[in-house]
């Protein structure tokens, strides 16, 4: 059983030894590790179940660090991470020698950024004081299902697979995942950078910072097998369906007739069922994006026959937790 634990101290303590530590970003929980230490790399894949073809995220403290790993920092990042760092953006970058092959999966490129949770920011300052300071991080989940945002959900995701050197940091209210919504990933190892993945920060933000437009796609070889762009992911283990207020108008009673039913609609639909349980979803993307990941980990463990997402508006606000629902429900 890993260590739940608040203190800093004990999750840092974990690191420095090679051990791993589940602890809250702004973003989603992730699975951290030292990312020069192979020993530990090699225990995230595993503990995650993650095929060792795809590369990790690495969290840092500060730009300095940043510019020690990577090979080229030119104007592209540098008015990115100005804008945007401390905050939910990765940039893919070109990867020097500093890091273990095995945390980028054998790639020429590192996916890297500078987190702005305070938990996760003093964690990665005290240890660049006593070890590298770098934390390849995954989400603290097991590979393809649901992404997790509080302790709680760490704990069911993980807890078999950590050990009791291990720390999973506590929730609190300070501890919360602001976005609860995975980082937006630019690459910037090409002329045009490139979207690969949609996050909280928007493409017209990313544009207007670097004054031109990005596309958003797969690498230019598009060969590349990135984990986050792979068409099922973030996926819960039930049976679970995203539909139009008119498909579920339609089809709500067949829909029941398999067992207990959830239905988080943006409004409420006329007909019910015995079968049914409806609860109004958030009517905006900030505050739907953070509940989305501990909605559907929770309905994961009810028991539940089926779980019906009522679509969500179109607009770029939502364009990142239509690509997280158009995943999760395509296991
Ligand atoms: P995940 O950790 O599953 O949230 O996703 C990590 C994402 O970061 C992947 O989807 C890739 O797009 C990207 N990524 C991580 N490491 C690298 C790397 N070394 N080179 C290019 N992309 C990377
Ligand atoms: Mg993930």
């Amino acid at each position: 059983m890993p260590k739940l634990t608040s203190e800093l101290s004990l999750a840092i303590e974990s690191l420095q030894k090679g051990k791993l530590v589940a602890f809250p970003t702004e973003t989603v929980f992730g699975l951290g590790g030292d990312a020069t230490n192979q020993e530990a790399i090699k225990r995230i894949f595993k503990v995650k179940g993650r095929p060792s073809n795809r590369p990790l995220i690495l969290h840092v403290p500060n730009l300095e660090t940043v510019k020690k790993i990577v090979l080229d920092w030119s104007l592209n990042e540098s008015k990115l991470a100005k804008k945007f760092w401390p905050g939910p953006l990765t940039l893919i970058l070109k990867n020097g020698n500093l890091i273990s092959q095995s945390a980028v999966a054998g790639k020429k490129t590192v996916a890297i950024r500078i987190p702005s949770h305070p938990f996760a920011l003093s964690m990665l300052r005290s240890f660049s004081e006593i070890g590298s300071g770098i934390v390849a991080a995954p989400s603290a989940n097991r590979f393809g299902y649901v992404s997790t945002t509080n302790a709680r959900d760490v704990e069911f995701s993980l807890q078999n697979y950590l050990d009791e050197t291990d720390v999973i940091v506590n929730s609190s209210p300070r501890n919360n995942c602001q976005f609860g919504l995975e980082s937006t990933i630019v690459d910037c190892t090409t002329n045009s950078p490139k979207i690969l993945r949609v996050g909280v920060i928007k493409k017209s933000e990313i544009e207007s910072c670097i004054g031109k437009t990005v596309d958003v796609g797969l690498t230019e070889d598009g060969k590349i097998d990135y984990p986050g762009t792979c068409s099922s992911h973030y996926s819960p283990k039930t049976k679970f369906k995203v539909m139009t207020r008119a498909q579920i108008e339609l089809n709500l009673s067949k829909l029941c007739e398999g067992g207990k039913t959830f239905l988080w609609y943006f409004q409420k639909p006329v007909k019910t069922s015995q079968n049914l349980t409806a609860e109004v979803a958030p009517s905006t993307a900030p505050e739907y994006g953070r509940q989305l990941y501990s909605k559907l980990n929770n309905l994961d463990r009810r028991g539940l026959n089926l779980i019906i997402f009522e679509e969500p508006p179109t607009g770029e606000d939502w364009n990142a937790i239509c690509d997280r629902l158009e995943k999760a429900k395509s296991r």
